[in-house]
């Protein structure tokens, strides 16, 4: 039964695991995934906790719909504190690790203390064991993977790479080839644990409430999923279909946003020769995934852009090759890139000095440099030592004020648009409660054209411009698109189905209701579904400010607020500071929170009494 799965805490000092009901009062409040995740973070965090100490915890938790029928829902959340921001770490991954924590009888498990030496969690059947991992340190994460496997069996897993064992502070976490928890630093939460692995496999069936009228309805679902438009283009090209758009307009991240538009042949075309098929996760009927001809899997449009144009890379090939190792020696793509392109830039604007860079005279569009300091990085080794501090390394690089660091409290942007064109996308990124990151809010909907006011009144309540560049009504779509995101987060179903994401159909919060009957029994109303995200979206606020944020934090990079877009229909575009308070004043206040940002004391203890 899905509603009996267990909470497992595992202290890695003591050797000890302590299995433990879940109430189902918390489990409506939340739904599991990333709600429940923050909610535990929250509680059992203690105040000013170094992110690489024992004392901090590492949360891999499923959803309500992991391991179901339900399309898309092979997924979980990893929660810690960030060793790269301070604040909240929190990522969202796909492929068949979290329907095997569940098979196997648990639906999260809280990692605390620090092993002694090496060791790989082994889940089975009702029991985790604790297992040496001398044989698998050092190793990438495709070769760890093929031992683990050859040593327990068909387990699937979520590991890190050597980026995480040599804690580099933008390591994540990952499964299968590519599937990444990439942002935050949690691949480096688990090297300071000494926890390579953590595998799993499991036989228990996973019995829902009302299993006819799921099947039912999960048949009903996957049908009106691919009768739309976007379905079979995402299943044919993946997220590289969004390249060749933004391109047009000039909204690519560009040699550290000095530039905004890259080569017009990178679009998804150009990718075909190097792709051998689509795959998917766990009940996903999209396949959205590239198997690549170099034995990886992409390239997502993140990928192409931050380790091509961003880094000026122009040739297709390379980039998919950047992306391989990358994903292979378990560092973010995201940060990598980001933090790669500033250095770059920094040493051409002669801020860096070449003694610092091991001799290198660092170049856009180099890919042995690229390559040469990317394995740096993920060991740790000479100029690579001080990039694997990420933003920590701006005194030392000649930008102490990181002024040219694209990112947002502290953790690189995510995704590859810039966006001095798309005001709702820069609120987005400036609010976001995992630093400068598209997937909490991804706000580009109501910039359809085609959708009619009617349409976009439906959907949020009033009718908001289509016009990338004005700031009015923003703030609703921002605060909409969180909400529906994190819901769907709790649920653990992919957000690429989400209502809002991409399309003004898919998977709404009418959906949500009907599978969460199926699953749990329990008749919701569409505004309880909704507040599920809500109180997730508040509780991540509650536990960033406990860390020390402040409504300062939620700002932009200053390029974006400075510089100017200088090509395409993106040409003088920048983010105006008056009117970005203006917007931001707006957004807080459609999240019922107080001026200077903060969830207001009522809220918090309203939050805090959930069990
Ligand atoms: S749409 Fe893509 S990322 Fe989402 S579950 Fe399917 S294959 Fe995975």
């Amino acid at each position: 039964m899905v509603l009996r799965r267990k909470l497992a805490i595992v202290d890695l000092s003591k050797e000890k695991v302590t299995v433990q009901d879940v109430p189902n009062s918390l489990r409506k409040a939340l739904f599991g995934g990333r709600g429940m995740n923050v909610y535990y973070l929250y509680k059992m965090l203690g105040d000013n906790v170094d992110p690489l100490s024992p004392d901090n915890i590492l949360i891999f938790g499923t959803g309500l719909m992991t391991g179901t029928l339900a399309p898309c829902s092979g997924r979980f959340n990893t929660t810690s504190k960030s060793p790269e921001s301070g604040f909240l770490a929190d990522t969202n991954c796909g492929g068949y690790f979290a329907p095997e924590l569940k098979y196997a009888g648990f639906e999260r498990l809280i990692i605390k203390g620090k092993a002694k030496k090496p060791v790989i969690l082994h889940v089975t059947d009702n029991n985790i064991e604790i297992k040496d991992a001398k044989d698998y340190w050092g190793q990438t994460t495709n070769e760890a993977q093929k031992r683990i496997r050859q040593d327990l069996g068909p387990v699937e897993m979520v590991l890190c790479g050597p980026a995480g064992e040599n804690l580099v502070r933008f390591a994540c976490v990952r499964t299968g080839v590519k599937n990444a928890g990439g942002r935050t630093g949690l691949g480096c939460v688990m090297g300071s644990k000494n926890l390579k692995a953590v595998a799993a496999y499991g036989t228990q069936g996973l019995q829902v409430a009302h299993p006819d009228r799921m099947i039912q309805k999960v048949e009903e679902l996957k049908n009106y999923l691919m009768s739309s438009k976007i379905t079979p283009i995402l299943g044919s090209v993946g997220t590289l279909l969004l390249y060749e758009v933004s391109n047009a307009f000039g909204g690519i991240r560009t040699k550290n946003s000095t530039l905004n538009a890259w080569r017009d042949d990178h679009n998804a075309a150009f990718a075909e020769p190097f792709i051998e098929k689509m795959i998917a996760c766990q009940a996903c009927p999209v396949h959205c995934r590239h198997r690549n001809v170099f034995g990886g899997e992409g390239p997502e449009y993140t990928t192409l852009v931050l380790l091509g144009a961003n880094i000026g890379m122009e040739k297709y090939e390379e980039i998919i090759k950047l992306g391989n190792l990358v994903n292979d020696l378990g560092l973010d793509v995201s940060s990598t890139g980001t933090y790669l392109a500033w250095a770059i830039d920094l040493y051409q604007q002669g801020k860096l000095d070449k003694k610092l860079t091991d001799g290198e005279e660092l170049r856009w569009g180099d890919y042995e440099q690229a390559v040469r300091i990317i394995n740096k990085i993920a060991r740790r080794e000479g100029f690579g030592n001080i990039l694997a501090e990420g933003n920590r390394a701006a005194a030392k690089l000649g930008d102490p004020n990181k002024d040219y660091l694209i990112a947002v409290k502290d953790i690189p942007q995510s995704d590859p648009h810039d966006v001095r064109y798309m005001k709702a996308f820069a609120l987005g990124i400036a609010t976001a409660s995992r630093g400068a990151d598209h997937l909490r809010s991804r706000p580009t909907l109501e910039i359809f054209f085609k959708l009619p006011l009617e349409v976009k009144e439906r959907i949020y309540g009033k009718g908001v411009t289509a016009d990338p560049t004005s700031y009015d009504g923003k703030a609703l779509v921002v605060t909409w698109s969180e909400r529906i995101f994190a819901t769907i987060d709790c649920l653990e179903m992919c957000k690429f189905i989400c209502h809002g994401f991409n399309s003004p159909h898919f998977v709404d919060y009418s959906w949500m209701k009907e599978l969460v009957y199926c699953v749990t029994g329990w008749e919701m109303s569409e505004a309880e579904v909704s507040e599920v995200g809500r109180r997730t979206v508040d509780l991540e606020r509650l536990f960033n400010f406990k860390q020390g944020m402040t409504e300062a934090h939620d700002t932009l990079p200053r390029r974006y607020f400075d510089d100017p877009s200088p090509l395409r229909a993106a040409r003088g575009h920048h983010i105006d500071r008056q009117k970005f308070a203006k917007m931001k004043a707006e957004f807080y206040a459609l999240h019922g929170w107080t001026e200077d940002g903060r969830v207001p004391e009522e809220r918090r203890m309203e939050l805090e009494a959930i069990q």
